[in-house]
This record gives structure tokens, C-alpha cells and sequence, in this order.
């Protein structure tokens, strides 16, 4: 009885050519190509056939969703021709959300990112004697700019190549220098970043061997000199990005270590991480050395990201001697781990940025030199276009961080808009914020919704205005459908 009630169904249900044809269709099948509509029809048909074939649907229920099947198919296609990745509003306070992105991008680099993205450049062509050039000229130039001064003070030149992303860039450097060797890592630095990469494991993959030295909370330089023998081939300092270690500890100062490695002569690389251009010092962010800092303290190849404090796109950066640059530069895995022309151009016009010195330029930087004060005249200004209602907001001072592996225990004072709403549970409320379009990633902290605007483009405050608008007039039926709630 039952499967025959869903055969008949079934036949109530179109064909896919006869649903794409619907007139109701037309302009879709001229906007976007009867492939992609087809594509649509057939997947909206399957669906409602497994829906039938659950039992989901009976003779009343199925009519109601037949009357509207051209909407239906129409819905269908937005989703199968969106985008995944998407924009989102980032109110959470973390300047470099690993998972949101990292830094955005300057407008400058997304410009010349996009001058060079649909045209023919001279990426890897030598313009003034019209043959092969290198791709890796566009930046290194740009980095000798910016390194000048610290190079003509030190005497030292330094050059500067690109790869993937710094994971990468401490690959390279470790399997150049010390294939087959043996590099000294003190064992309070063995860190694990982001989950996957760990520095015991990058260690084995560029084939180099660990000697570890020290203990994890004490290690001397002694410690390094100790361990010193015909098989090492470097001394590797990595920067503790996402932990410190307090109470009894010891650490060699950088310079120290470079003044061991070069009375062995054992190159001394040091993987920065965040790797700022910026003088954190500047708004009271201490204990983040910055690439200059490493540089100056004798580090002959320092290893950090193009997209966490430096404010670009992903990217690997290693700058040092040019004779161990030019080492890494010749190895295969360069080639493998090379980057593409959007990237260069996206990296060059945010390292033009540092270079002019206008900092503002570069969104990263500009958060974190966003002054409390500014935030809480947006904020206020925010309160002044909600409604008052059953939702509550209020402002209240609060904490930013930097994220992305850098400095992970400074802060940055700011102002906080909190909201609450009776009988709606901040998490479910944050849930809603997220489905919003554009989606706006909030955090909850003892049970209240908090939005911290300084990772907050005020381009989108007005977004967020018209956001907790929705919520507010959702939330003053409580009990009933909440029309700003999804799924409800
Ligand atoms: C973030 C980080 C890495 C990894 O850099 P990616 O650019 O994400 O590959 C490696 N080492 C340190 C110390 C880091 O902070």
C-alpha cells in the first residue's frame, strides 16, 4: 500500500528537461547556460525523490512544494554556482584568526594583484636585455629597500626569496643547510604551531637530524657549544609563538648564539614565525622580536609569514646571507615550493607599504594600532542606531589579541558591544549572527554575546547595525517563531 502511494508520487514529479524548460526559467537558463540549470533541476528532482522514497512527503505535502518548483530550482542554482569561500565579519578581536583568514589584504596589494592576475607580466622575463629573468628579482629588491639601513649599518648585504608559506620556508632552509646533518634545537623550542607543524617532524621530512639540547624550561649557551660537533651543520632558534614559559627559565640571548655560531662557523637560522616589520614596541607590545631585531642580533637566515604580522598574503619569507639564500634558492624543493605571480604581486605592494611607512595601509597593523578610543566612538556610535527592546546592549571595556602565533600573551585594550536577550541563549545567538549574510563571527564570554569592532572594517559597522536590528525585533516575540533564526 504504502510503496504504491509512492509511486504515484513519484509520477506527480516532472521530468528534468521539462522542469529546467519551466518559462519561469528562461532568464536563469540566458543568465547562466541551460547546463548549469539543468544541473540545478536535477538535483532539486533527486532530492525530493529520496525525500518521497523517506516518506517525507504525502499527496497535500508534495502539491505544496510542485506549485513552487521553479523558485525551488531557481534557490537550487544560487547555491550550486556560489561561492564556498566567502567574505565573513570578523568580531571577535583576533587580529590574525588562523581560521578566518589571517591578515587581510591591503587595498594596494589586492590592486596589483588584480593588474597582474588577468593580463601577461614579466614574471620570470628580463625586460632591459629581453631574455629569461628570475621570479624572485620583484621582491628581493623591495626587501633590500626596507633592510637598507640595518644592511649598511652591519655592513651585511641580505637577500630575500619567497616559498609557499614559513611551514615551508624552515623545510627549505633545514634540508639546504643540513641534509644528512645534524641541527641543535634547544628543547624548550621543539614547538607544535596550528596542529600540523611540529618542529621534530619538519625536522625528519628535510631529512637534517635532531640534537636536542637543554631542558625544556633551562638552556644554556653552553649548552649549544656542548653539543657542537663535525656533523653539525646548523643551530636552529625557534620562536615560541603560541606559549611562554614562566618561573625558572633560561634562554641564550640571540646575539650570544650568533656569536657562538660564528666562532664555529655553523650558520645560525631562526624560525621568527610571526615576523613583524612593524615596531610593536610602538603599541606597548614587547617580547615579539621583529625580523629587523633577529637580523641585528646576527641571525644569518631568519624564516617567518607573509600573512600573520607582516599583514600580506600567505607566504613563506626567508631573508639572511646571500650565499645561504642563494643555497636555498638552488635547491629542487625551491622549485616545489615556489609561489605564483599573484602572490609576489600581492607581497610587493604590501612590502612597498613598510617601505613608504604608511602603515595605516596595511589592515593588520592598522588594528593593532587602533587606538581604544576610536573603538569606543564607533561602539557608541553603534548603541545609538539600536533599538531598545528585549535584546540588551550595552559596551564594555575588554581585550583584543594579536593571534596568528605572535605575542600570545599581550593584549590590547579595547571596548566591547555586548548583547544579551532574555529566554535566548548567547550561543544560539552568536549561531544566528554567523548565518547572517555576510556571516559576522562573534565570541561568548559568561553568557554574553560580545562583538569587538577593532577586527571590524568600518565599512561594515552599518552590517552590524542592520544584523542585531533583525535580532532585536526577533527576539521580541519570545516563544514564537524568531524571524531573524534560521532553521526555526
Ligand atoms: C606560524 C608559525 C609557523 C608556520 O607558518 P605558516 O606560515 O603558517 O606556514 C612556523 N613557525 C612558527 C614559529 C610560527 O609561529
Amino acid at each position: 500500500m504504502k510503496s504504491a502511494g509512492k509511486a504515484e508520487l513519484y509520477r506527480q514529479l516532472p521530468s528534468v528537461d521539462e522542469l529546467a524548460r519551466t518559462p519561469q526559467l528562461a532568464d536563469l537558463a540566458a543568465a547562466h547556460g541551460s547546463p548549469a540549470l539543468v544541473e540545478a533541476a536535477r538535483d532539486l528532482l533527486s532530492a525530493l525523490r529520496r525525500e518521497i522514497d523517506e516518506g517525507r512527503h504525502d499527496q497535500v505535502g508534495l502539491q505544496a512544494v510542485l506549485v513552487d518548483l521553479s523558485d525551488r530550482v531557481a534557490s537550487q542554482l544560487k547555491k550550486n554556482l556560489g561561492y564556498s569561500l566567502r567574505p565573513v565579519i570578523n568580531a571577535t578581536g583576533v587580529i590574525l584568526h588562523t581560521n578566518l583568514g589571517r591578515a587581510p589584504l591591503p587595498t594596494a596589494a589586492r590592486d596589483h594583484l588584480g593588474e597582474v592576475a588577468t593580463t601577461y607580466s614579466n614574471l620570470e622575463f628580463d625586460l632591459s636585455r629581453g631574455e629569461r629573468g628570475r621570479r624572485d628579482v620583484h621582491v628581493d629588491s623591495l626587501f633590500r629597500q626596507l633592510f637598507d639601513r640595518e644592511s649598511r649599518s652591519s655592513g651585511r648585504e641580505l637577500a630575500t626569496i619567497v616559498v609557499n608559506n614559513n611551514a615551508a620556508a624552515v623545510l627549505l632552509v633545514l634540508n639546504t643547510l643540513a641534509e644528512g646533518g645534524e641541527v641543535i634545537v634547544s628543547r624548550g623550542e621543539l614547538v607544535e604551531i596550528g596542529g600540523s607543524f611540529r618542529i621534530p617532524d619538519v625536522m625528519a621530512k628535510s631529512h637534517a637530524i635532531l640534537n636536542e639540547v637543554g631542558t625544556t624550561n633551562r638552556t644554556r649557551v653552553s649548552d649549544y657549544a656542548d653539543a657542537i660537533n663535525s656533523n653539525t651543520r646548523a643551530l636552529l632558534r625557534v620562536h615560541r609563538s603560541n606559549f611562554e614559559v614562566s618561573g625558572f627559565t633560561e634562554q641564550p640571548p640571540l646575539p650570544k648564539l650568533a656569536e657562538l655560531s660564528r666562532l664555529k662557523g655553523i650558520p645560525l637560522v631562526e624560525d621568527l614565525g610571526s615576523g613583524s616589520l612593524f615596531d610593536l614596541r610602538s603599541v606597548g607590545i614587547t617580547g615579539e622580536p621583529g625580523v629587523i631585531d633577529s637580523l641585528r642580533a646576527g641571525v644569518d637566515v631568519v624564516t617567518y609569514s607573509g600573512d600573520k604580522l607582516l599583514g600580506g598574503p600567505q607566504a613563506g619569507i626567508l631573508t639572511g646571507r646571500p650565499d645561504l639564500i642563494s643555497r636555498c634558492r638552488s635547491n629542487s624543493l625551491f622549485r616545489a615550493l615556489r609561489v605564483d605571480k599573484l602572490i609576489y604581486a600581492a607581497l610587493a605592494a604590501t612590502i612597498l607599504a613598510y617601505i613608504r611607512q604608511d602603515y595605516d595601509s596595511i589592515p593588520a597593523v592598522r588594528a593593532l594600532k587602533m587606538p581604544a578610543d576610536e573603538i569606543r566612538r564607533r561602539v557608541d556610535a553603534l548603541l545609538h542606531q539600536l533599538p531598545a527592546g528585549s535584546v540588551r546592549f550595552s559596551m564594555q571595556p575588554g581585550e583584543s589579541v594579536i593571534g596568528g602565533g605572535a605575542a600570545p600573551s599581550s593584549v590590547l585594550p579595547t571596548v566591547l558591544l555586548a548583547l544579551e536577550a532574555e529566554g535566548w541563549a548567547a550561543d544560539e545567538i552568536i549561531g544566528t549572527l554567523r548565518l547572517n549574510d555576510p556571516p559576522i563571527i562573534a565570541r561568548v564570554e559568561n553568557g554574553k554575546v560580545l562583538l569587538d569592532l577593532r577586527t571590524v572594517f568600518p565599512a561594515q559597522d552599518s552590517s552590524i547595525v542592520m544584523a542585531l536590528s533583525n535580532l532585536a525585533s526577533a527576539a521580541k516575540t519570545p516563544g514564537q517563531d524568531r524571524a531573524a533564526h534560521p532553521h526555526s
